[in-house]
C-alpha cells in the first residue's frame, strides 16, 4: 500500500496529493506548520504541538481549520491509513486559496490544510545518535518573530545546505552579540564546563520547542542543573558536550562545531542519558 497524503478534506494518494496555484502558503508562505514525533503510531507530545499550532495561528490570524478534537481524529486517521508506527506527521495550515493580493483574503476564504505522514527508521537514528553530529556556524538573518512556526524557512534551507555541504547535519544560527540562538530545525543545548545545561531563553527570537519544553521538565525531574542562558560557539566547542532537540532530531548529540570536537568529540553521557529519558517520555505522552 503507497502512502496517503490528506488535503483540504480528502485522503489521496501521496503522488496525486496537490494544492492551488494561489495557495497562499505557496505564493506568500503564509502559511504555519507542525511535526509530531509518531513512536508506536502514536502523536508524541501532542498537546505541546497543538498548543504551538493554535499560537501560530492566532499570532497570524488564521482560524483554526476544525476544532482540536476533530483534528486530532484527522491526525490519527493519517498516521492509520499510513499504516506508519515510527515516523513522523506533517501539517501545514495555510490562510487559503485567493486571488494573489497581499492583504488577507476575504473573511470566509477557509484555511488549507495538508498532511503528509512519513517513515522513521530508528535502528538508523540511534545508530547516528551513537555516533554524534557535527553543527556549523552561520550569521542569524531571520526576521524577529521565529516563535512563530511559519513555513518560511529560506534562511533555514540556506543554513542546513551550507551545514550539508560542510558535512554537518545542522547548523546553528550566531546573533549580532555572538550568541547562538538555534539550529535551523532544532533547539541548541551545551553542558557546560560547570556540568550545567544551557540553552537559549524564550525570549529571545526563537522557536519554543516542545521538546525542548519537554526536555526541561525531564532534565529537572533528573535533578540536572539548567539554565536558559546563552551561550556562543566557543563556548560550546568548550563544553563538556552539545545536543540538539526537535520533533525530528529527538535529542542528538552534537560532536563538532565548524570542524572542531566539542569534548572528547563523542556524544557525552548526560545527552546520551537525556535522549533515552525523553524517549521513555514521549511515548508515555503520546496520544
Ligand atoms: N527550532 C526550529 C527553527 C525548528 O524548525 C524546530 C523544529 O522543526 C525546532 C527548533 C525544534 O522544535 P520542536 O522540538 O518543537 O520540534
Amino acid at each position: 500500500m503507497g502512502r496517503i497524503a490528506y488535503v483540504n478534506g480528502r485522503f489521496v494518494p501521496h503522488a496525486e496529493a496537490v494544492v492551488h496555484i494561489e495557495d497562499r502558503g505557496y505564493q506568500f508562505a503564509d502559511a504555519v506548520y507542525e511535526v509530531w514525533a509518531l513512536f508506536d503510531g502514536r502523536l508524541a507530545d501532542a498537546e505541546g504541538h497543538f498548543a504551538r499550532l493554535e499560537r501560530s495561528l492566532s499570532e497570524l490570524r488564521i482560524p483554526m481549520p476544525m476544532s482540536r478534537a476533530a483534528l486530532t481524529v484527522v491526525l490519527r486517521e493519517a498516521v492509520r491509513r499510513n499504516r506508519v508506527r515510527e515516523g513522523l506527521l506533517y501539517l501545514q495550515v495555510s490562510r487559503g486559496v485567493a486571488p494573489r493580493e497581499h492583504p488577507f483574503p476575504a473573511e470566509d476564504t477557509p484555511p488549507a490544510v495538508v498532511i503528509t505522514v512519513s517513515r522513521v527508521d530508528r535502528a538508523a537514528s540511534e545508530a547516528r545518535a551513537a555516533k554524534g553530529v557535527g553543527v556549523v556556524t552561520t550569521a542569524e538573518n531571520r526576521w524577529s518573530r521565529c516563535d512563530i512556526k511559519t513555513v518560511g524557512l529560506l534562511p533555514n534551507v540556506l543554513a542546513k545546505q551550507k551545514a550539508k555541504e560542510a558535512g554537518a547535519v545542522e547548523a546553528w544560527f550566531v546573533d549580532d552579540l555572538g550568541f547562538v540562538t538555534e539550529g535551523g530545525s532544532s533547539n541548541a543545548w551545551i553542558v557546560d564546563g560547570d556540568g550545567v545545561l544551557r540553552t537559549r531563553d524564550t525570549n529571545a527570537n526563537i522557536l519554543r520547542g516542545v521538546t525542548r519544553l519537554s526536555l526541561l521538565d525531564v532534565i529537572r525531574e533528573a535533578g540536572l542543573k539548567v539554565e536558559e542562558r546563552p551561550f556562543t560557539p566557543d563556548e560550546a566547542r568548550a563544553a563538556k558536550e552539545a545536543f540538539i532537540t526537535g520533533a525530528g532530531s529527538l535529542v542528538l548529540p552534537v560532536v563538532s562545531v565548524d570542524g572542531k570536537p566539542v569534548g572528547n568529540g563523542v556524544p557525552g553521557p548526560i545527552a546520551t542519558k537525556l535522549r533515552r529519558l525523553y524517549i521513555e517520555r514521549a511515548k508515555a505522552h503520546s496520544i
